[in-house]
Parts: C-alpha cells; structure tokens; sequence
C-alpha cells in the first residue's frame, strides 16, 4: 500500500514537471539547450573535494556535497576562466575594423575549447581613424548574443600612455598622445558604450580628470605604460584607479632603485595587480614578489595575448612594424627591443604561477576567474554559486599541466574534448 502510494505519487510529480517545462519552452524563444537541467559533477577546484552543480535556465541552481561517479574523480571544475586583456588570437586582431563574425566565432571558440569564458578584447594604441573603426566594427559583431555573452566589454590600452622609450612598450609613438575626453567619447559611442576598462598613464596632462570622468561611466580604470612616480600614483587612485596593467612590463628596463612606478603601485593595497606569467614578461622572482606583496585576493592573471597566438614562429609585419615570433613563443618588436604582446593563453599563467610561487591550483584559478570578475564589476560570474551565470569548466591538473575537458557558457556545453 505503502509502495503503491509512493509510485502514484511519483508518477503524478513527473507528469506535474513536465507540465511546467512545456509552459517554459512555450513561453519562452531561447534554444531548447538553455533551458535543460543539466549536472556537472567533479573535484572543486579550491578543496579538492567532490561537488554537483545543477544548472537551470542557463543560471547555476542548486551546489551539493556528495560521491559522484568515479569517472568524474579527474576532473576539477571550477569557474570559467576569464582574460581581461586580449589583443587578438589566431591571426585575428580586434584591432584595424576588418575583423568579421567568422573571425570572431573563431576566435572566441577557440577560447572556449582553452576554458576561457569571459574576455576583453584589446585595442592599443592607434590613430583617431582606426580606433573608431575598430570599435565600430567590433560593437556590430556583437549583436551575435551567443558570442557575446563571453565577451563583457572592451579593454582601451594607449593611445593615453607614456610616450618614453621603454615605458611605451610596443606602442607607436606616433600616435601615443595626452589624454582627450572628446576624442575618447567618440570611440565610447562607437563602441556601444562597451569599453570596460581603460589603461592610461596618470602623469600625462588631464589624466585625473580623464580617470574621474571614467568613473562617471563606470569604466573600470588602470595604470600602465607608466612612468608616474608616488604622487601621480595616489592622487589616481584617489580619483578612482583600481588596477595596474601588467605589472613591472610597460617600464623601461633602467630606473631609479628608489624613485620609480614600481614600488608606489606594489605598496598601495588599494591596486590589483595584473600580470602576464608566461615565462617571459617577468622573472620568477618578480612573480613571487608581486605576489608575496598583493597577495592571492589582489592578483589578476592576464595574458596580453596578439593575433600571432596560435601561429608558427617566424618574421611578421604588424600596423607597419616588424615583429618576431621566437621558436619559444616570445614575440619581440625587435626595433625597439621589447615585448609586443604574449602569445601563451593564460592557463600557461596558471600553470607558471603554481611552479613559481607555490601557491594553490584554487590560488592560481581566482587569479583566473574571481579577481577579474570582482575587478571588472561582473557579478554574475567568476564564482560557482547559487544565482550566478552557470560558466563553468571542468579540467585536468597533471604534473602541473592544465588541460580543458569541458567548457559550459551560460548553461551551455559550448566544448567537450
Ligand atoms: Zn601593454
């Protein structure tokens, strides 16, 4: 009798919540894909211990604690992975205006099949011109919702910078320039207002007013390309400046020991520190100093990734200047001896990070996913929690290598090895 009510009861539940989905697909026009409950099992992350995540909607709905099947024991899963300073991949780059839906997709899928779920794409230095067309040409691609969805904004890096050798980087100093609030709202419209984040060297004329005025817009401010000392670094801060731009790259290779925009950015607490850990940009020991001084809650991990990521070595021409691609995957502006982006993705960073300063594979993945999303303002993802945006991965971790099985964006299974 017992039984019998237990199975009627069952029955009348399944036929309830069958109901209820068909009122949801009928109501509703998303693909079928967003709206099935799917559970993604495996190892979290940051204890190592086992976790079933339930995703409804698109929107991560239920966390529980229990055995899950012993295939799922080699995967860890955590947050998607998110990179806030992207200039381009694959031979592609964000910058020029002639990038087209089919070079987005390739690109922002060939993130998902790395666990990069959120990124930034990266426009540095340029003319007026190219810059409005870039940002133009990128906020049209972006009606595409489903490619959208991994990308939160627009990173500005330049024209705004120092103009000093060595302190500019790779930046064409023929375009490099004091900041202009005019010319920048036109790239700001142009883009649909979605330029998230601005890099720019607070020692130039009208940089506090500038960084005051991206506040107002919410534009998440950082510092780089700087040859700013202690004064110019405070007043920044104050007038809302939250992060510096890869930090100890973007500096002159001579300095003073004590006057320099190394120690006043690395002292204040009030700076997150972003850094490119792939080997080349910085020493082992410059990692485990910055890291050691900002500690795991105020590091960002980022990958200043160009369109030579993913290419063979070799000479290229870029915007006019000729860079070089080493068997290593350095890539050299060899006229001016310094770096011109990375091509290495940053789970190389992850990985790095792990071997040069010890700390934890659950250190390394917030470097990686809950810092920026807390940096850049996006709160509906970069944590696995009730509520937030199911982007999720699941991965391997062996012998210190980082490989991607699973990436999940906004509910959907958008790569499986
Ligand atoms: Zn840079």
């Amino acid at each position: 009798m017992h039984i019998k009510q237990l199975f009627y009861r069952l029955v009348f539940l399944s036929i309830l919540n069958s109901i209820l989905l068909m009122g949801c697909q009928d109501s509703n026009s998303v693909p079928d894909n967003n709206l099935d409950k799917i559970i993604v099992e495996g190892l979290y992350y940051a204890d190592s211990l086992p976790i079933k995540v339930t995703i409804e909607q698109g929107i991560i709905s239920k966390i529980t604690r229990e055995p899950i099947g012993e295939g799922s024991e080699r995967y860890f899963i955590s947050p998607g992975l998110i990179d806030h300073q992207v200039n381009g991949y694959l031979s592609h780059s964000f910058v020029g205006g002639d990038l087209d839906a089919e070079g987005l997709k390739e690109v922002t899928e060939g993130f998902w099949s790395k666990g990069i779920t959120t990124y930034l794409p990266t426009l540095t230095t340029q003319t007026d011109e190219v810059l409005l067309k870039s940002f133009k040409n990128l906020n049209e691609l972006l009606e595409d919702s489903h490619l959208a969805q991994s990308i939160a904004g627009f990173h500005l890096e330049g024209p705004f910078i120092s103009p000093e050798a060595g302190f500019r980087g790779a930046h064409n100093l023929e375009w490099i320039r004091d900041p202009n609030w005019e010319e920048f709202e036109k790239w700001y419209n142009a883009s649909g207002n979605r330029i998230k984040e601005v890099t720019i060297a607070p020692e130039l004329e009208g940089a506090m007013e500038f960084i005051r005025k991206c506040r107002e817009k919410d534009i998440v401010v950082a510092i780089g390309h700087t040859a700013a000392l202690t004064d110019d670094i405070n007043e920044s801060i104050v007038m809302g400046a939250t992060v510096s731009t890869h930090l100890g790259n973007g500096c002159a290779n001579t300095i003073h020991r004590h006057h320099n925009p190394l120690w006043p950015q690395l002292a204040d607490d009030r700076l997150t520190a972003s850094i490119i850990v792939d080997g080349f940009h910085l020493t082992r020991e410059e990692v485990r100093t910055f890291f050691k001084t900002k500690g795991p809650d105020n590091t960002v991990l980022v990958s200043d990734l160009t369109r030579l990521a993913g290419m063979p070595p070799g000479r290229y021409q870029d915007f006019g200047q000729e860079l070089v691609m080493t068997e290593e995957g350095a890539i050299m502006l060899l006229s001016e001896n310094v770096l011109a982006g990375a091509s290495f993705l940053i789970t190389r960073g992850i990985e790095n990070v792990i071997k040069f300063t010890g700390c934890t594979l659950g250190e390394a993945i917030d470097m990686a996913t809950r810092n920026p999303a807390r940096l850049l303002g996006l709160h509906d993802r970069g944590e696995i929690a009730v509520g937030k945006r199911a982007d999720l991965i699941l991965f391997e971790f062996d012998n210190g290598s980082f490989e991607v099985a699973k990436t999940v964006v906004g509910g959907e299974v958008v790569f499986e090895k």
